[in-house]
């Protein structure tokens, strides 16, 4: 099932050159030379992760066929730059081991338990014993042969793009017309590290370099000591931005009403009403357009404040409710393709610069509105894209409302509110006392998360809500 959202993502992005994984982790391989996205982690890993679970979540039903996904799954991931060949080498055999160890364990696990020892007795009884150990316990006591387990699951997955030269036609003179063809596969090695195996890909000697030696036994300290990653500084605001990738295409394909489509931003909403419920540590989210800002609060300590972990999981996990969630806001359309986001992580010191930001995203919300709003209504009218484009150049708000007026709209503060303010998720108290018996209120309460359509560029919004960021009456 892996395998082939892998193989999705290995074929989105280009760069790509090769992957391995097994179970629910994968490692992909970019090439030296890159320029996805000016080599900004914060694009890369999430982009990728983000493309993976959209995949995951759309193709689910073709593996699982009387299987409903019961909750949306999501996955992190992380950027390790590997300098040298031999790094990499050392990276790719760590993980390959990683899959043995794991796989026999769980092997021998699922057998003891099958065979009435209980977990914790058959944890016990693993720990004790080394790989030989297991290797025998299997065969003797469960007339297993290890080695005759399938492969996939002993040495995991590599994803490989090849060249191959197809013969497509002959040529008048019978000679034979030859055309590059590539092609992604997926193969299996005991040994991915091996010289044997690696130097037989002329891809992956050109973009990636070929290996010298076999490498033996590796220090996974070695290897853990290249993912090192400087933690947000603490005690600030953690805002998570993510943003759609290519949503302009998107929402052409998908036939969205411009300039708002309300069921997207609805769908949008939605996603962001689950990332709060999901992470406690999340206050507030804000959203316009196919954007959302999370406000992570100061003291939180999630995955020990690792930037990649984070984004990723906010990132994956919004993208994960989206394609499920995508049936109950447009019921009568498919997705034609799995769409994903990416994101950021920035830190703001203290509630004032935090407001400051939040109130930067609800001016643009307004001037792109008030822009876009123009902008279809000229089209509307039956001006061209590129004609709508040089009537607003250099248009200020007054001239734009009076445009507004032209088409009827004679009060720009009457658009719906969800449009002109964007939206603005958080906890909220809710009153669920029982119908008020003889007029009183006893007062009793439940938290939700409510999405209102507020100014949060007032301070009045942030006085009212004084809980949200915590701030000092
Ligand atoms: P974390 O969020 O920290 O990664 P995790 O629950 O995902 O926690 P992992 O160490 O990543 O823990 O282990 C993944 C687990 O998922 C394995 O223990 C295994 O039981 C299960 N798993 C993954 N893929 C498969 C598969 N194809 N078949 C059966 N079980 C699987
Ligand atoms: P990038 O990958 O760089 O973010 P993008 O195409 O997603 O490129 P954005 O600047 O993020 O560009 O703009 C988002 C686009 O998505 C807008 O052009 C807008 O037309 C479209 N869009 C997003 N949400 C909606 C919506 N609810 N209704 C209509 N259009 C929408
Ligand atoms: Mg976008
Ligand atoms: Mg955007």
């Amino acid at each position: 099932m892996v395998v082939i959202s892998e193989v999705s993502v290995t074929e989105e992005f280009p760069d790509i050159v090769f992957s391995y994984g097994y179970s629910d982790e994968y490692s992909f391989v970019l090439k030296k030379t890159t320029r996805f996205y000016q080599r900004r982690a914060s694009k890369i890993q999430s982009l990728v992760v983000s493309f993976l679970t959209s995949v995951y979540v759309t193709k689910w039903k073709e593996f699982f066929h009387d299987k409903e996904l019961r909750y949306p799954p999501s996955f992190r991931a992380r950027v390790i730059c590997c300098a040298s060949i031999e790094v990499l080498q050392a990276y790719l055999s760590w993980r390959q081991n990683d899959c043995h160890i794991n796989n026999q364990h769980a092997t021998c696990f699922h057998e003891l338990v099958k065979h009435g020892k209980t977990e914790k007795e058959a944890q016990q009884y693993l720990k004790e014993s080394g790989k030989k150990e297991k290797h025998d316990l299997l065969f003797e006591q469960f007339g297993i042969n290890y080695e005759k387990l399938p492969v996939m699951v002993r040495q995991g997955s590599c994803i490989l793009k090849t060249e191959t030269e197809d013969i497509v036609k002959y040529n008048e003179s019978g000679a034979p017309v030859k055309r590059l063809r590539r092609k992604t596969s997926t193969v299996h090695s005991k040994n991915i590290v091996g010289k044997s195996f690696w130097n037989l890909y002329p891809k992956l000697l050109k973009e990636l370099g070929g290996f010298v030696d076999d490498i033996r036994k590796i220090e996974p300290d070695y290897i853990r000591s290249f993912l090192w990653e400087a933690k947000l500084l603490p005690s600030t605001w953690i805002v998570i931005r993510i943003d759609g990738c290519h949503f302009h295409r998107f929402s052409t394909l998908h036939e969205f009403v411009k300039p708002n489509d309300e069921r997207a931003l609805n769908l949008m909403n939605s996603c962001a009403v689950g990332l709060l419920e999901e992470f406690q540590d999340l206050v507030f989210a804000y959203g316009v357009s196919d954007e959302y800002s999370f406000i992570m609060k100061k003291d939180s300590q999630l995955y020990q404040r690792q930037a990649s972990d984070i984004v990723t999981a906010v990132v994956s996990l919004f993208t994960s409710l989206y394609v499920t969630k995508w049936r109950d806001f447009f019921p009568h359309k498919e997705l034609k393709y799995p769409p994903s986001f990416d994101g950021r992580a920035v830190c703001y010191p203290s509630s004032e610069i935090l407001t400051d930001y939040l109130a930067w995203r609800q001016v643009d919300c307004h001037i792109n509105n008030q822009y876009n709003t123009c902008f279809w209504e000229l089209v509307k009218s039956g001006k061209s894209k590129i004609e709508a484009q040089n009537i607003l150049k250099g248009t200020q708000t007054p001239e734009k409302n009076e445009l507004l007026k032209q088409f009827g709209i004679s009060d720009y503060n009457t658009l719906p509110v969800m449009f002109r303010q964007g939206s603005s998720v958080f906890w909220d108290k809710e009153d669920i006392t029982p119908e008020h018996e003889n007029g009183t209120c006893n007062g009793t309460y439940r938290k939700k998360v409510v999405v209102e359509h507020c100014n949060i560029i007032e301070p009045d919004f942030w006085n009212s809500h004084p809980s949200i960021l915590n701030l000092k009456p």
